[in-house]
Protein backbone atom coordinates (compact mmCIF):
# COMPACT_ATOMS: atom_id res chain seq x y z
CA UNK A 1 0.00 0.00 0.00
CA UNK A 2 0.75 3.47 -0.88
CA UNK A 3 -0.30 6.68 0.91
CA UNK A 4 -0.50 10.24 -1.07
CA UNK A 5 -1.67 13.60 -0.48
CA UNK A 6 -5.33 14.81 -1.09
CA UNK A 7 -3.58 17.38 -2.87
CA UNK A 8 -1.53 15.27 -4.94
CA UNK A 9 2.01 16.71 -5.35
CA UNK A 10 3.55 14.35 -3.17
CA UNK A 11 5.33 11.32 -4.46
CA UNK A 12 3.76 7.94 -3.14
CA UNK A 13 4.75 6.93 0.32
CA UNK A 14 5.51 3.77 2.47
CA UNK A 15 3.33 3.38 6.01
CA UNK A 16 6.19 4.71 8.22
CA UNK A 17 7.22 7.34 5.93
CA UNK A 18 3.63 8.60 5.73
CA UNK A 19 3.28 8.65 9.34
CA UNK A 20 6.60 10.36 9.92
CA UNK A 21 5.41 13.03 7.74
CA UNK A 22 2.43 13.91 9.58
CA UNK A 23 1.07 16.89 7.31
CA UNK A 24 1.62 16.09 3.59
CA UNK A 25 4.56 18.48 2.15
CA UNK A 26 2.29 19.87 0.12
CA UNK A 27 0.00 21.07 2.25
CA UNK A 28 -2.61 18.56 1.92
CA UNK A 29 -3.18 15.38 3.74
CA UNK A 30 -1.78 11.92 3.57
CA UNK A 31 -4.46 8.87 2.67
CA UNK A 32 -4.40 5.16 1.39
CA UNK A 33 -4.13 5.08 -2.63
CA UNK A 34 -6.72 2.53 -2.36
CA UNK A 35 -8.69 1.50 -0.04
CA UNK A 36 -9.04 -2.10 0.99
CA UNK A 37 -12.70 -3.27 1.23
CA UNK A 38 -13.31 -6.24 3.25
CA UNK A 39 -15.95 -9.36 2.02
CA UNK A 40 -19.00 -9.58 4.62
CA UNK A 41 -17.73 -13.26 4.61
CA UNK A 42 -14.18 -12.15 5.85
CA UNK A 43 -16.00 -9.49 8.30
CA UNK A 44 -18.00 -12.31 10.18
CA UNK A 45 -14.67 -14.07 10.67
CA UNK A 46 -12.96 -10.96 12.82
CA UNK A 47 -15.71 -11.84 15.52
CA UNK A 48 -13.88 -13.92 17.33
CA UNK A 49 -10.56 -11.63 17.42
CA UNK A 50 -9.41 -10.14 20.49
CA UNK A 51 -9.40 -6.40 20.27
CA UNK A 52 -5.30 -6.42 19.62
CA UNK A 53 -5.78 -9.10 16.97
CA UNK A 54 -8.47 -7.08 15.65
CA UNK A 55 -6.12 -4.12 15.33
CA UNK A 56 -3.39 -6.13 13.80
CA UNK A 57 -6.15 -7.76 11.03
CA UNK A 58 -6.84 -4.36 9.95
CA UNK A 59 -3.36 -3.13 10.17
CA UNK A 60 -2.10 -5.81 7.64
CA UNK A 61 -3.98 -4.18 4.81
CA UNK A 62 -2.02 -1.32 5.53
CA UNK A 63 1.60 -1.39 6.95
CA UNK A 64 3.01 -3.27 3.52
CA UNK A 65 4.98 -5.53 5.99
CA UNK A 66 7.48 -2.36 7.19
CA UNK A 67 7.06 -3.58 10.77
CA UNK A 68 7.49 -7.20 11.42
CA UNK A 69 4.99 -8.85 12.29
CA UNK A 70 6.26 -10.03 16.17
CA UNK A 71 7.23 -6.22 16.61
CA UNK A 72 4.03 -5.06 15.73
CA UNK A 73 2.18 -7.06 17.78
CA UNK A 74 4.43 -6.23 20.48
CA UNK A 75 3.91 -2.67 20.58
CA UNK A 76 -0.08 -2.86 19.93
CA UNK A 77 0.07 -4.93 23.50
CA UNK A 78 1.83 -2.77 25.33
CA UNK A 79 -0.49 -0.02 24.11
CA UNK A 80 -3.32 -1.71 25.31
CA UNK A 81 -1.96 -3.15 28.34
CA UNK A 82 -2.60 0.04 29.68
CA UNK A 83 -6.13 0.55 29.37
CA UNK A 84 -8.31 -0.39 32.85
CA UNK A 85 -10.52 -2.46 30.81
CA UNK A 86 -9.43 -6.22 29.46
CA UNK A 87 -11.94 -5.01 26.24
CA UNK A 88 -9.91 -1.98 25.67
CA UNK A 89 -13.40 -0.20 24.26
CA UNK A 90 -16.05 -1.75 26.44
CA UNK A 91 -19.62 -1.47 25.13
CA UNK A 92 -22.42 -0.61 27.65
CA UNK A 93 -26.37 -1.10 26.65
CA UNK A 94 -28.68 1.64 27.44
CA UNK A 95 -31.97 0.52 25.96
CA UNK A 96 -33.26 -1.76 23.13
CA UNK A 97 -32.16 1.16 20.55
CA UNK A 98 -28.76 2.88 22.27
CA UNK A 99 -25.33 1.40 22.88
CA UNK A 100 -22.20 3.56 24.61
CA UNK A 101 -19.08 2.49 23.55
CA UNK A 102 -16.81 3.72 26.26
CA UNK A 103 -13.03 4.65 24.33
CA UNK A 104 -11.99 6.26 27.88
CA UNK A 105 -10.32 3.40 29.61
CA UNK A 106 -7.11 4.65 28.69
CA UNK A 107 -4.44 6.28 30.83
CA UNK A 108 -6.07 9.68 30.24
CA UNK A 109 -9.53 9.19 30.25
CA UNK A 110 -10.13 10.21 26.82
CA UNK A 111 -10.80 8.38 22.99
CA UNK A 112 -7.49 10.15 22.27
CA UNK A 113 -5.73 7.44 24.09
CA UNK A 114 -7.16 4.84 22.18
CA UNK A 115 -4.25 5.84 18.77
CA UNK A 116 -1.81 7.86 20.83
CA UNK A 117 -1.00 5.12 23.25
CA UNK A 118 -0.09 3.05 20.15
CA UNK A 119 1.22 6.25 18.17
CA UNK A 120 3.96 7.09 21.25
CA UNK A 121 4.70 3.07 21.13
CA UNK A 122 4.86 3.26 17.17
CA UNK A 123 7.31 6.42 17.62
CA UNK A 124 9.80 5.41 20.20
CA UNK A 125 10.32 2.25 17.78
CA UNK A 126 11.17 3.76 14.79
CA UNK A 127 13.13 5.96 16.96
CA UNK A 128 15.14 3.02 18.06
CA UNK A 129 15.31 1.35 14.97
CA UNK A 130 16.03 3.98 12.20
CA UNK A 131 18.23 6.22 14.79
CA UNK A 132 15.81 8.94 13.87
CA UNK A 133 15.45 12.35 16.13
CA UNK A 134 11.49 12.24 17.12
CA UNK A 135 10.10 15.97 17.84
CA UNK A 136 6.65 16.16 18.27
CA UNK A 137 5.12 19.28 18.48
CA UNK A 138 1.19 19.43 18.05
CA UNK A 139 -1.76 21.96 19.34
CA UNK A 140 -4.56 20.31 21.67
CA UNK A 141 -7.71 21.30 22.72
CA UNK A 142 -7.01 19.47 25.34
CA UNK A 143 -6.87 15.62 25.25
CA UNK A 144 -4.65 15.15 22.66
CA UNK A 145 -2.01 16.71 24.50
CA UNK A 146 -2.91 14.75 27.51
CA UNK A 147 -3.08 11.64 25.85
CA UNK A 148 0.45 12.27 23.37
CA UNK A 149 2.65 13.35 26.08
CA UNK A 150 1.11 10.40 28.18
CA UNK A 151 2.10 8.24 25.36
CA UNK A 152 5.58 9.28 24.98
CA UNK A 153 6.67 10.89 28.06
CA UNK A 154 10.00 9.93 29.32
CA UNK A 155 10.73 7.86 26.01
CA UNK A 156 14.19 7.95 25.19
CA UNK A 157 15.39 9.31 21.73
CA UNK A 158 11.85 11.77 21.59
CA UNK A 159 10.61 15.32 22.91
CA UNK A 160 7.27 16.85 23.18
CA UNK A 161 6.43 20.17 22.93
CA UNK A 162 1.87 20.64 23.09
CA UNK A 163 0.24 24.20 22.33
CA UNK A 164 -3.05 24.44 24.59
CA UNK A 165 -5.25 27.54 24.56
CA UNK A 166 -4.19 29.41 27.83
CA UNK A 167 -7.42 28.98 30.25
CA UNK A 168 -9.14 27.28 27.36
CA UNK A 169 -9.14 23.71 28.54
CA UNK A 170 -10.51 21.95 31.48
CA UNK A 171 -8.90 21.85 35.21
CA UNK A 172 -8.20 18.48 34.67
CA UNK A 173 -6.72 18.28 31.36
CA UNK A 174 -4.69 21.06 32.25
CA UNK A 175 -2.94 19.13 34.90
CA UNK A 176 -2.77 15.89 33.37
CA UNK A 177 -0.47 17.43 30.72
CA UNK A 178 1.57 20.14 33.24
CA UNK A 179 2.27 18.15 35.91
CA UNK A 180 4.13 15.98 34.25
CA UNK A 181 7.54 16.49 35.00
CA UNK A 182 10.13 14.34 32.90
CA UNK A 183 12.55 16.41 30.56
CA UNK A 184 11.50 15.68 27.31
CA UNK A 185 7.81 17.38 27.85
CA UNK A 186 7.35 21.28 27.24
CA UNK A 187 3.86 22.56 27.55
CA UNK A 188 2.72 25.56 25.80
CA UNK A 189 0.02 27.87 27.33
CA UNK A 190 -0.95 29.70 24.51
CA UNK A 191 -2.73 32.73 24.88
CA UNK A 192 -5.88 32.24 22.29
CA UNK A 193 -7.80 29.69 21.23
CA UNK A 194 -7.34 25.99 19.78
CA UNK A 195 -7.66 27.54 16.01
CA UNK A 196 -4.96 29.64 16.65
CA UNK A 197 -2.47 27.05 18.15
CA UNK A 198 -3.70 24.51 15.87
CA UNK A 199 -2.81 27.55 13.08
CA UNK A 200 0.75 27.87 14.29
CA UNK A 201 1.12 24.46 14.45
CA UNK A 202 0.10 23.87 10.78
CA UNK A 203 2.56 26.96 9.60
CA UNK A 204 5.57 25.56 11.50
CA UNK A 205 5.33 21.89 9.90
CA UNK A 206 4.71 23.86 6.16
CA UNK A 207 7.91 25.26 6.42
CA UNK A 208 9.77 22.32 4.99
CA UNK A 209 12.99 24.01 6.04
CA UNK A 210 12.19 24.21 9.47
CA UNK A 211 10.41 20.54 10.09
CA UNK A 212 13.23 19.29 8.54
CA UNK A 213 15.55 20.62 10.51
CA UNK A 214 14.49 20.02 14.05
CA UNK A 215 13.21 16.74 12.75
CA UNK A 216 9.25 17.46 13.21
CA UNK A 217 6.67 15.36 13.57
CA UNK A 218 2.78 15.10 14.11
CA UNK A 219 0.76 13.41 16.67
CA UNK A 220 -2.78 15.61 15.64
CA UNK A 221 -5.11 13.34 13.34
CA UNK A 222 -3.61 15.05 10.31
CA UNK A 223 -1.34 12.15 10.92
CA UNK A 224 -3.08 9.07 9.11
CA UNK A 225 -1.22 7.01 11.71
CA UNK A 226 -4.21 7.88 14.34
CA UNK A 227 -6.83 8.29 11.93
CA UNK A 228 -6.36 3.67 11.27
CA UNK A 229 -6.06 3.53 14.71
CA UNK A 230 -9.43 4.65 15.58
CA UNK A 231 -11.10 2.42 12.47
CA UNK A 232 -10.66 -0.68 15.15
CA UNK A 233 -12.76 0.20 17.41
CA UNK A 234 -15.82 0.76 14.53
CA UNK A 235 -15.14 -2.90 13.55
CA UNK A 236 -15.19 -3.98 17.10
CA UNK A 237 -18.49 -2.40 18.09
CA UNK A 238 -20.10 -3.54 15.07
CA UNK A 239 -18.83 -6.75 15.93
CA UNK A 240 -19.53 -7.18 19.44
CA UNK A 241 -22.79 -5.61 19.86
CA UNK A 242 -25.46 -8.40 20.54
CA UNK A 243 -26.75 -9.12 17.01
CA UNK A 244 -28.57 -12.31 17.19
CA UNK A 245 -31.24 -9.65 18.77
CA UNK A 246 -30.58 -7.23 16.59
CA UNK A 247 -30.36 -9.20 12.84
CA UNK A 248 -32.63 -6.62 10.88
CA UNK A 249 -31.88 -3.49 12.25
CA UNK A 250 -29.40 -0.90 11.06
CA UNK A 251 -26.68 0.31 12.96
CA UNK A 252 -25.84 4.12 13.24
CA UNK A 253 -22.80 5.53 15.30
CA UNK A 254 -23.39 8.92 16.64
CA UNK A 255 -19.49 10.54 17.40
CA UNK A 256 -18.32 13.37 19.53
CA UNK A 257 -16.46 15.36 16.66
CA UNK A 258 -14.27 18.79 16.42
CA UNK A 259 -11.40 17.95 14.21
CA UNK A 260 -13.48 15.49 11.95
CA UNK A 261 -11.05 12.89 12.98
CA UNK A 262 -13.06 10.39 15.10
CA UNK A 263 -15.71 10.40 12.18
CA UNK A 264 -13.32 10.13 9.70
CA UNK A 265 -12.15 6.86 10.88
CA UNK A 266 -15.82 5.95 10.45
CA UNK A 267 -16.25 6.88 7.43
CA UNK A 268 -13.12 4.63 6.78
CA UNK A 269 -14.52 2.07 8.02
CA UNK A 270 -17.61 2.53 6.25
CA UNK A 271 -16.17 2.28 2.94
CA UNK A 272 -13.93 -0.10 3.92
CA UNK A 273 -17.26 -2.48 4.12
CA UNK A 274 -18.42 -1.90 6.92
CA UNK A 275 -22.17 -2.22 7.01
CA UNK A 276 -22.41 1.13 9.10
CA UNK A 277 -26.12 2.91 8.23
CA UNK A 278 -25.71 6.65 9.29
CA UNK A 279 -22.99 8.14 10.45
CA UNK A 280 -24.34 10.99 12.87
CA UNK A 281 -21.56 14.40 13.20
CA UNK A 282 -22.70 15.35 17.05
CA UNK A 283 -21.09 18.76 17.47
CA UNK A 284 -21.63 22.00 20.27
CA UNK A 285 -22.71 25.51 19.93
CA UNK A 286 -19.39 25.48 17.42
CA UNK A 287 -21.04 24.17 14.97
CA UNK A 288 -19.36 24.55 11.86
CA UNK A 289 -20.00 20.85 10.75
CA UNK A 290 -23.66 20.72 11.67
CA UNK A 291 -23.87 24.00 9.29
CA UNK A 292 -22.42 22.36 6.98
CA UNK A 293 -24.57 19.41 6.57
CA UNK A 294 -27.49 20.91 6.79
CA UNK A 295 -27.28 23.92 4.40
CA UNK A 296 -24.18 22.99 2.41
CA UNK A 297 -22.10 25.97 3.74
CA UNK A 298 -18.79 25.54 5.41
CA UNK A 299 -17.63 28.75 6.78
CA UNK A 300 -15.83 29.13 10.22
CA UNK A 301 -17.84 30.83 12.39
CA UNK A 302 -17.34 32.85 15.51
CA UNK A 303 -15.58 30.97 18.31
CA UNK A 304 -17.95 29.98 21.67
CA UNK A 305 -16.67 28.47 24.79
CA UNK A 306 -18.78 25.62 25.64
CA UNK A 307 -19.00 23.10 28.16
CA UNK A 308 -17.29 20.62 25.93
CA UNK A 309 -14.06 22.04 25.08
CA UNK A 310 -12.55 19.19 23.15
CA UNK A 311 -15.05 20.22 20.70
CA UNK A 312 -13.84 24.20 20.39
CA UNK A 313 -13.18 23.60 17.67
CA UNK A 314 -14.12 25.98 13.83
CA UNK A 315 -11.38 24.34 11.20
CA UNK A 316 -11.87 21.00 11.44
CA UNK A 317 -8.32 19.74 9.71
CA UNK A 318 -9.76 16.61 8.43
CA UNK A 319 -12.55 17.77 6.66
CA UNK A 320 -9.87 17.35 3.75
CA UNK A 321 -10.33 13.74 3.77
CA UNK A 322 -13.61 13.90 3.09
CA UNK A 323 -13.81 16.31 0.45
CA UNK A 324 -10.82 13.98 -1.61
CA UNK A 325 -13.52 11.10 -1.74
CA UNK A 326 -16.11 13.67 -2.19
CA UNK A 327 -14.68 14.39 -5.32
CA UNK A 328 -14.00 11.14 -6.31
CA UNK A 329 -10.45 11.31 -5.20
CA UNK A 330 -9.38 14.39 -7.57
CA UNK A 331 -6.58 15.86 -6.10
CA UNK A 332 -6.69 19.00 -8.48
CA UNK A 333 -10.37 19.72 -7.37
CA UNK A 334 -9.57 19.33 -3.41
CA UNK A 335 -6.71 21.74 -4.39
CA UNK A 336 -9.26 24.13 -5.74
CA UNK A 337 -11.76 23.74 -3.31
CA UNK A 338 -8.88 24.34 -0.55
CA UNK A 339 -7.88 27.60 -2.28
CA UNK A 340 -11.51 28.93 -2.66
CA UNK A 341 -11.79 28.33 1.17
CA UNK A 342 -8.71 30.35 1.50
CA UNK A 343 -8.90 33.21 -0.91
CA UNK A 344 -13.41 33.34 0.10
CA UNK A 345 -13.25 31.70 3.62
CA UNK A 346 -15.80 29.29 2.81
CA UNK A 347 -16.89 26.19 0.57
CA UNK A 348 -20.40 26.23 -1.03
CA UNK A 349 -22.15 23.09 -1.95
CA UNK A 350 -25.52 23.17 -3.34
CA UNK A 351 -27.90 20.96 -5.41
CA UNK A 352 -27.02 17.30 -5.85
CA UNK A 353 -23.67 17.87 -4.16
CA UNK A 354 -25.37 18.67 -0.88
CA UNK A 355 -27.81 15.92 -1.03
CA UNK A 356 -24.66 13.65 -1.74
CA UNK A 357 -23.09 15.16 1.36
CA UNK A 358 -26.54 14.80 2.92
CA UNK A 359 -26.57 10.79 2.12
CA UNK A 360 -22.80 10.50 4.05
CA UNK A 361 -23.62 12.23 7.47
CA UNK A 362 -26.38 13.18 9.72
CA UNK A 363 -25.31 16.18 11.89
CA UNK A 364 -26.39 17.79 15.16
CA UNK A 365 -24.84 20.98 17.39
CA UNK A 366 -26.24 20.62 20.64
CA UNK A 367 -26.76 23.78 22.97
CA UNK A 368 -25.31 24.05 26.44
CA UNK A 369 -28.27 23.79 27.74
CA UNK A 370 -29.28 20.26 25.85
CA UNK A 371 -25.90 19.59 27.16
CA UNK A 372 -26.51 19.80 30.52
CA UNK A 373 -29.86 18.63 30.49
CA UNK A 374 -29.00 15.25 28.62
CA UNK A 375 -26.52 14.64 31.43
CA UNK A 376 -29.47 15.10 33.90
CA UNK A 377 -31.57 13.13 31.69
CA UNK A 378 -29.36 9.76 31.63
CA UNK A 379 -28.21 10.30 35.04
CA UNK A 380 -32.02 10.84 36.04
CA UNK A 381 -33.17 7.89 33.75
CA UNK A 382 -30.78 5.35 33.54
CA UNK A 383 -28.29 6.09 36.43
CA UNK A 384 -25.52 6.70 33.61
CA UNK A 385 -23.37 10.11 33.78
CA UNK A 386 -22.84 11.08 30.69
CA UNK A 387 -19.53 13.25 29.92
CA UNK A 388 -20.64 16.53 28.19
CA UNK A 389 -19.02 15.36 25.04
CA UNK A 390 -20.79 12.33 25.13
CA UNK A 391 -24.15 14.08 26.15
CA UNK A 392 -23.81 16.19 22.58
CA UNK A 393 -23.56 12.80 21.15
CA UNK A 394 -26.54 11.20 22.93
CA UNK A 395 -28.41 14.54 22.09
CA UNK A 396 -27.58 13.87 18.03
CA UNK A 397 -28.94 10.22 18.62
CA UNK A 398 -31.84 10.96 19.53
CA UNK A 399 -32.98 13.72 17.19
CA UNK A 400 -31.59 11.02 14.33
CA UNK A 401 -32.86 7.60 15.72
CA UNK A 402 -35.50 6.24 13.31
CA UNK A 403 -37.09 3.13 13.27
CA UNK A 404 -35.47 -0.43 13.05
CA UNK A 405 -32.14 1.19 13.90
CA UNK A 406 -29.49 0.92 16.61
CA UNK A 407 -26.99 3.50 17.44
CA UNK A 408 -23.55 2.90 19.18
CA UNK A 409 -22.72 6.19 20.69
CA UNK A 410 -19.15 6.64 21.29
CA UNK A 411 -18.72 7.99 24.55
CA UNK A 412 -15.25 10.04 24.20
CA UNK A 413 -14.37 10.94 27.81
CA UNK A 414 -14.42 10.16 30.83
CA UNK A 415 -16.97 12.72 33.06
CA UNK A 416 -14.37 13.31 36.11
CA UNK A 417 -12.16 15.31 32.98
CA UNK A 418 -15.13 17.60 32.91
CA UNK A 419 -16.32 18.19 36.34
CA UNK A 420 -17.64 21.91 35.48
CA UNK A 421 -20.05 20.46 33.55
CA UNK A 422 -21.02 18.29 35.97
CA UNK A 423 -21.27 20.75 39.10
CA UNK A 424 -23.82 22.74 37.04
CA UNK A 425 -25.81 19.85 37.34
CA UNK A 426 -25.49 19.27 40.36
CA UNK A 427 -24.35 16.37 40.10
CA UNK A 428 -21.69 15.08 42.78
CA UNK A 429 -19.05 12.31 41.35
CA UNK A 430 -16.48 10.87 42.84
CA UNK A 431 -13.03 11.00 41.12
CA UNK A 432 -10.89 8.21 40.06
CA UNK A 433 -7.59 7.52 42.19
CA UNK A 434 -5.36 8.63 38.96
CA UNK A 435 -7.47 11.99 38.91
CA UNK A 436 -7.51 12.50 42.24
CA UNK A 437 -4.40 12.55 42.62
CA UNK A 438 -3.76 15.04 40.48
CA UNK A 439 -4.60 17.90 42.23
CA UNK A 440 -1.35 17.73 44.68
CA UNK A 441 1.34 17.63 42.44
CA UNK A 442 3.14 21.27 40.76
CA UNK A 443 2.63 22.29 37.21
CA UNK A 444 5.32 22.70 34.61
CA UNK A 445 4.36 25.01 31.58
CA UNK A 446 5.21 28.45 29.80
CA UNK A 447 2.38 30.79 29.16
CA UNK A 448 2.72 32.85 26.11
CA UNK A 449 1.43 34.95 23.58
CA UNK A 450 -0.16 33.07 20.73
CA UNK A 451 2.76 34.48 18.17
CA UNK A 452 4.36 32.35 16.03
CA UNK A 453 8.31 33.75 16.52
CA UNK A 454 7.72 33.68 20.52
CA UNK A 455 6.94 30.19 19.77
CA UNK A 456 9.49 28.87 17.58
CA UNK A 457 12.15 30.81 20.76
CA UNK A 458 10.93 28.76 22.61
CA UNK A 459 10.81 25.69 20.42
CA UNK A 460 14.69 26.21 19.61
CA UNK A 461 15.98 26.78 23.22
CA UNK A 462 13.76 23.58 24.10
CA UNK A 463 15.52 20.75 21.26
CA UNK A 464 18.80 22.48 22.02
CA UNK A 465 18.53 21.08 25.62
CA UNK A 466 20.24 17.31 26.29
C1 LIG B 1 -10.88 15.30 20.59
C2 LIG B 1 -12.20 15.06 21.20
C3 LIG B 1 -13.37 15.08 20.43
C4 LIG B 1 -13.35 15.44 18.96
O1 LIG B 1 -12.73 14.45 18.17
P1 LIG B 1 -12.23 14.78 16.69
O2 LIG B 1 -11.51 13.59 16.23
O3 LIG B 1 -11.34 15.99 16.82
O4 LIG B 1 -13.45 15.10 15.88
C5 LIG B 1 -14.56 14.77 21.05
N1 LIG B 1 -14.61 14.48 22.37
C6 LIG B 1 -13.52 14.45 23.14
C7 LIG B 1 -13.66 14.16 24.59
C8 LIG B 1 -12.27 14.73 22.59
O5 LIG B 1 -11.18 14.69 23.35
Amino acid sequence: MKYISTRGQVEPKGFIDTVLMGLADDGGLMVPEHIPVIAPETLNEWKSLSYVDLFLTIFSYYTNDEIPADDLRDLATRSYANFRHPEVTPITKIDDSLYIMELFHGPTFAFKDVALQFMGEFYSYVSKKQNEIIHILGATSGDTGAAAIQGVRGKEGIKICILHPHEKVSRVQELQMTTVDDQNVLNLSVKGNFDDCQKIIKELFGDLAFKKEYHLRAINSINFLRILAQTVYYFYAYLHIDQGQHQLKKINFSVPSGNFGNIFSGFLAQKMGLPINKLIIATNENNILERFVQTGEYKPGDFRSTYSPSMDIQVASNFERYLYYFVGEDAAKVSEYMNILKSEGQIVMTGDDLAKVQSDFAAYGASNQECLDMILKYKGDHDYLLDPHTACGITAYEKYQGDDEICITLATAHPAKFDEAIILCEIEQEFPEEIKELFAKPQYQEVVEHDTAEIVRQLESFYALD
